[in-house]
């Protein structure tokens, strides 16, 4: 993923409304990415940020974007797992319907 596409990509990650495929490129470009780790600390900054100081509560940048950055990174493993369950599901799933029918036909 280039910077751009990472860039566009930031409101979406800060809502939290990303795919599993994108969120983990996104993820593995902000990791290694400076640039775009400032432009997603000043966009969430200015999303999540200043929402909660309106409110009159407490806001640790730093801290707050790394522990939505690692429930992110936790929720993609989540995912994929799940995905994989599926495929496999499916797969016994296929293989059960072909050995009835094998059982039914012969
Ligand atoms: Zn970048």
């Amino acid at each position: 993923m280039d910077c751009k596409t990472a860039e566009k990509q930031i409101p979406d990650f800060i809502r939290g409304e990303m795919d599993t495929r994108p969120a983990e490129q996104f993820l593995a470009h902000v990791d290694g990415c400076p640039s775009c780790k400032e432009e997603l600390s000043i966009q969430f900054l200015v999303a999540v940020g200043l929402a909660r100081l309106e409110e009159g509560e407490a806001f640790h940048l730093n801290r707050e974007l790394t522990a939505r950055l690692e429930l992110a990174g936790r929720h993609v493993k989540i995912r994929k797992r799940l995905q994989w369950g599926l495929y496999f599901f499916q797969f016994f799933a296929v293989l059960t319907t072909i050995w009835v029918m094998a059982a039914i036909v012969f």
